[in-house]
């Protein structure tokens, strides 16, 4: 066992290649328990369904003078590491092979192991990518004692700290030809049409609906046969299984970057990052984010109960090539940095110890799977009521396993054939601030539209219970405006108009996610009380002045109604203009008279709700401004 002062920092059932064979039996590979302590890897006898039982053997750290990867070709076996330990570099060394069963776990134990190994005086500058097979080596076919043939990908510079890379000089000073992060050579052809492979990495797991559509398996890699469409692309597993997967669940191995890392949120806000990390209350809960001010930069955030629970954010610091929190520690990756802090709060408020359990959800996809958004009611399964609307009753139902709302369209309220040819291009619409159409059930009547489900529901009812809680909160009403102005910016970057933005319009999800439905129904809404901007159903409280003039629509005049959401939002859900009739309403609106400031609006956030309440459709800002702005209040 590890004694008991032996700190465990990894441990996972991995198979190892038997040592010490006569070189003319087939290679054999046993299940072992792994553990990486501060000192040696150890392996232990069991099973997956006993696990870990006695020791078969360690292998002492200090000792360690290479730890590479393993050429495919060598035991024909994907993810092989091997470490290279003894007491020289040459002949009394020993080969350590190690298979992982992911790609993550392969590279994650490569780099734990490499950051304890990184001060060894006596780390190699070859090694051989191949193995001993029969006597001859599998890469360069030299015999057993030949001169290793493969530079080493990866080096530590023996006068740095643990965690410093060396750069591009080895232990000599000269120039190296390979460095730990250089991009392979060349990447691999696809034999098909001599184009370089795509391969992805699954960042989430997919569990398809519908047959012929292939499912991911986070951390494992893909190969892409087709991606010319944006939202699906046709890929083939490990085992030459091809079909079609959502192209948002998977991340080109080149550039994957922080994405394979469960502490890794992306453009979470910082009031995700708190409302993520307070639910958990675990003491150095963290997550790595992209800071909203810096493109490139990225913020810590930690939470900690000492001396009362907060969550500090920290920005990533970077000097040259070198990231860092505080002057003592500086690594050359984020991963690195983040390894280190996990055994040194190196001046944090505490150390790091995991990423939330609840942190990063898969996104949705675009619709329920290539090319389809016809769906067959009978696929559907239909639960309680969730409110009634404009078109008709909505509820609760299960497509397959996923939960799903339903709108049955009441007959006569829309024109229905314009409606489903456009469902084709709206289900392709698809962000995290938008509820996403999945399709339509469009064969009878009445029509359904099938949608994400949203447990909380409107957003204006959601801000009206919340009420008590919620109107001193500037900070949490503040990010509900950005998530909108997040899912308005996409929809104005697809040049896709709204024409109804209000809080009636958005839902809440768990996590405090805020979404944007009914975007584009408008249009096809039959109803003279709804048609024209004089009918007592239309929007007027939120229509800008040249849609009250002209009917003009545009991104611009979605952002006029967002400055009327920000006013909601900030009252809790009170009715704009208040009991004043429609015709009086627009008399102000065309005078120049706005909302007035809610009590508890700071005056920053009111100033950019009359912003949105420009007159002048060019000098009005975008949503992309919009959301900078906002950010800006944020961060101050
Ligand atoms: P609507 O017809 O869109 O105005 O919806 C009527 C009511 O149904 C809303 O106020 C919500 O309470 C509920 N609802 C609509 N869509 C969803 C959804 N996707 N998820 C959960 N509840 C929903």
């Amino acid at each position: 066992m590890a004694s008991r002062n032996e700190e465990v920092l990894r441990e996972a059932f991995m198979t190892k290649r038997s040592q010490n064979k006569s070189p003319f039996t087939p290679t054999n590979w046993k299940d072992r328990w792994f553990v990486l302590t501060p000192h040696n890897l150890i392996y232990y006898d069991g099973d997956r369904n006993s696990g870990r039982k006695r020791e078969k053997g360690r292998v002492d750290l200090s000792k360690v003078w290479a730890v590479e990867s393993v050429e495919y070709s060598a035991f024909q076996k994907d993810l092989v590491f091997q470490l290279v330990y003894g007491s020289t570099a040459d002949t009394e060394s020993v080969t350590l092979y190690i298979a992982a069963s992911s790609a993550h776990d392969h590279d994650d134990w490569l780099e734990h192991i490499r950051s304890l190994v990184g001060n060894n005086t006596n780390l190699a500058e070859v090694f051989h990518k191949g193995a001993l097979l029969r006597n001859q080596w599998s890469c360069c076919r030299g015999p057993k004692d030949a001169v290793a043939c493969t530079p080493v990908t990866w080096t530590r510079n023996n006068n740095a700290t643990p965690g410093m890379l060396c750069p591009e000089v080895d232990r000599s000073g000269r120039p190296r030809r390979y460095c730990y992060d250089q991009p392979s050579p060349s990447p691999p052809l696809n034999q098909d049409n001599m184009l370089p492979k795509k391969i992805v990495v699954a960042i989430y797991d997919y569990n398809p609906t519908e047959i012929g559509d292939l499912p991911l398996r986070k951390n494992e890699e893909y190969e892409v046969l087709q991606d010319a469409e944006e939202n699906w692309w046709r890929m083939r597993n490990r085992n030459g299984e091809e079909g079609y997967a959502p192209s948002n669940y998977v991340k080109e191995k080149a550039s994957l970057g922080l994405q394979q890392y469960d502490w890794y949120l992306g453009d979470a806000t910082r009031q995700r990052a708190e409302f993520i990390l307070k639910r958990e209350e675990k003491e150095g809960c963290f997550v790595v984010r992209n800071s909203t001010t810096t493109t490139g930069m990225y913020t810590l955030s930690v939470y900690s109960k000492q001396p009362t629970p907060q969550v500090k954010h920290y920005h990533i610091k970077r000097e040259g090539d070198l990231y860092y929190l505080s002057q003592s520690i500086k690594c050359r990756t984020i991963p690195d940095l983040i390894f280190k802090h996990k055994y040194n709060p190196g001046g944090l408020c505490t150390r790091l110890r995991s990423p939330p359990t609840h942190g990063r959800q898969p996104p949705t996809t675009a619709g329920i799977s290539h090319d389809k958004w016809e769906i067959d009611p009978n696929e559907l399964n239909l639960l309680e009521e969730l409110g009634s609307g404009q078109f008709g009753v909505v509820r609760h139902g299960k497509l397959k396993c996923m939960d799903v709302a339903v709108k049955m369209m009441k007959e006569g309220t829309m024109s229905e054939e314009a409606f489903i040819e456009e469902a084709k291009v709206m289900t392709q619409l698809q962000h995290t601030n938008l509820v996403q159409l999945y399709g339509v059930c469009s064969r009878h009547r009445p029509i359904y539209i099938v949608t994400e489900y949203l447990r909380y529901g409107s957003l204006l009812l959601y801000l009206r219970q919340k009420e008590k809680h919620l109107i001193t909160c500037s900070e949490q009403l503040l990010d509900m405006c950005l998530q909108v102005c997040e899912g308005m910016a996409y929809l104005e970057k697809q040049r896709f108009i709204h024409r109804d933005l209000a809080a009636r319009n958005c839902l809440v999800g768990s996590q405090g996610v805020i979404k944007v439905g009914d975007f584009g129904l408008a249009r096809y809404v039959v109803d003279d009380e709804y048609a024209g901007s004089g009918g007592a159903k239309f929007p007027i409280k939120w229509a800008a002045p040249e849609v009250l003039n002209y009917m003009r629509f545009s991104s611009k005049s979605d952002v006029w109604a967002f400055g009327v959401l920000m006013w909601e939002v900030f009252t809790c859900g009170r009715m704009p203009y208040g009991k004043l009739r429609n015709a009086e309403v627009v008399d102000r609106v065309q005078s120049g008279q706005v909302l007035e400031r809610p009590t508890y609006c700071p005056e920053t956030v009111y100033e950019l709700m009359k912003l949105c309440w420009t007159h002048d459709v060019d000098r009005r800002p975008s949503f992309a401004d919009m959301r900078c702005q906002i950010v800006e209040i944020q961060e101050a």
